[in-house]
């Protein structure tokens, strides 16, 4: 039989706002416990709650990016649980009348554009953090977090296949980064997602019974749990075992989703309004004026990328995937004016060796200004491009500029003609038998001449010269 993966993600991001939610604590991360807490967030008898604006602001600048009606009326909402990453015994919310809905999210897959719902994005507080592993019988607890501003998305069961969800993710991310709301560092757990499952036969029209796993901290942890947890939902229909509604812990170092509690209900946490933050209004003409400060989107920036610099689309796609590296890619544009010339740098070396060695685009440690530099040695002939391709290797390495490491390696091109024919000739006397195929029209040992003549001078021939140089000097050679 053929089934149908049905996943729906819930993605939680902290928004970068200064302050808390509800009360003028810091929500800076920090590594030091408790130092940002205050008789609010610690829920003190006799503290009220005042709501942050700049948080609003964020959750709805979310909800434009994400194409969603922004509600005229909102309102925070209590959700009580018991546990001690919370003081107040509930967490401020919004169950019932969310600031954003009824959005969509265009994503870019293999078999072309697809459409995803957003259900909707609300407003949340973060929870303390409870550390379990330093002492055998107590947990400690950090307030740090508690009270930090969250949106949560809600996607439409909307997507097919692990696949999609992972390019969801990170089309989320990359939109929340370009709109500034929230920094989306996963390893400090300003991004985090819940996953739901299910699976059905191909043609069913109800969607199967689901599973949901909370709280994965990297878009690998969630990919892999979206794969094994759809596997382990078809081995069981196959198996003719029923498939039970649940929540289930994934275990990323095992590979493998564990039952943890049956799915608690709605009414189990006893929703009401909250009765102490102010309800909020918000006024068409904020809407109107976010919408009109809202930075250029990924998908503008492609098309302006392919207009403005003549770039393939291909290009634009991968210079554009962060906001990060866009930035990278427009100053340099500001100091060199080839476009195609710094993308095909960028997008091979560069990312190449960010992709090695795992450094965020914001982290590049060759500058813009540094990389330009030894763009323009390549093109005045300085050093050739393949030289130029082991100094900026070099360049991530060290402090160095490019200048300094091209005089301190002595790799300035030899393009000094009497020179290359001195080189040239002992190579030629050298290779005779390589002299002998070539005149015998052999053109292949062109390529070996060559390259003897570049490791003659460690790569620093000016290839052209080479090419005019050999020719000609075989030339020679043959009539004799
Ligand atoms: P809850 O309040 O229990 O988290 P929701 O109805 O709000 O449940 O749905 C949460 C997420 O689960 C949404 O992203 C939704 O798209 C997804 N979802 C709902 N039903 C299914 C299903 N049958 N299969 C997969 N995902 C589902
Ligand atoms: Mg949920
Ligand atoms: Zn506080």
């Amino acid at each position: 039989m053929d089934y149908e993966i049905v996943i729906g993600l819930e993605i939680h991001a902290e928004l970068s706002t200064n302050t808390k939610l509800l009360c003028g604590c810091s929500a800076e991360f920090t590594q030091e416990p408790n130092i940002q807490v205050c008789q609010d967030c610690l829920a003190m008898p006799g503290t009220l709650p005042r709501l942050n604006k700049r948080a609003v602001e964020y959750a709805i600048r979310a909800g434009i990016a994400l194409n969603c009606d922004i509600s005229e009326y909102s309102r925070m909402d209590r959700k009580h649980y018991f546990y001690p990453d919370s003081t107040k015994a509930y967490q401020t919310t919004q169950q019932f009348m969310a600031l954003s809905k009824n959005g969509y999210l265009d994503i870019d897959t293999d078999d072309g554009i697809k459409r995803i719902g957003i259900t909707q994005i609300h407003l949340e507080e973060d929870a303390g953090k409870l550390i379990h592993d330093q002492y055998e019988s107590e947990s400690l607890v950090d307030y740090n977090r508690s009270g930090v501003p969250l949106i949560e998305i809600v996607s439409e069961p909307d997507i097919r296949s692990p696949e999609e969800g992972r390019i969801f993710l990170e089309t989320v991310k990359s939109i929340l980064e370009y709109i500034d709301v929230s920094d989306c560092k996963m390893q400090e757990g300003s991004l985090r997602c819940d996953v739901n499952v299910s699976v059905r036969p191909k043609g069913q029209k109800e969607l199967g019974i689901r599973s949901e796993m909370k709280n994965l901290n990297s878009f690998r942890a969630a990919y892999r749990a979206m794969v094994y947890e759809s596997k382990r939902h078809i081995d069981m229909i196959e198996r003719g075992e029923p498939i039970i509604r649940e929540t289930r812990r994934w275990d990323d170092a095992m590979g493998k989703s564990f039952p943890m509690r049956t799915k608690e209900e709605a009414n189990d946490y006893r929703y009401f309004p909250d009765p102490e933050v102010v309800p909020m209004y918000i006024d068409r003409e904020m809407v109107l004026r976010l919408k009109e400060e809202m930075p250029e989107l990924p998908k503008e920036k492609i098309q302006r990328y392919i207009r403005d610099y003549g770039l393939p689309e291909y290009d634009a796609g991968v210079l554009t995937s962060t906001k990060d590296l866009a930035e990278y890619f427009e100053k340099c544009i500001d100091l060199y004016d080839n476009p195609k010339n710094i993308s095909n740098w960028v997008m091979g070396d560069i990312l190449r060796i960010v992709n090695d060695r795992a450094i965020e685009h914001s982290d590049i440690p060759v500058t813009p200004e540094r990389l330009i530099e030894l763009l323009n040695m390549v093109d005045d002939g300085v050093i050739s491009g393949s030289i130029g391709k082991k100094v900026l290797e070099e360049m991530f390495d060290s402090e160095k500029d490019a200048n300094q490491i091209v005089e301190e390696k002595g790799l300035k091109q030899i393009s000094d003609e009497g020179e290359l024919v001195n080189i040239i000739k002992k190579v030629l006397d050298d290779n005779p038998q390589s002299v002998e195929d070539y005149l015998a029209g052999k053109k292949k040992a062109m390529g070996y001449l060559i390259g003897q003549t570049m490791r003659a001078t460690r790569g620093k021939a000016n290839p052209q010269m080479v090419n005019s140089i050999l020719n000609k000097e075989l030339g020679s050679r043959s009539n004799k």
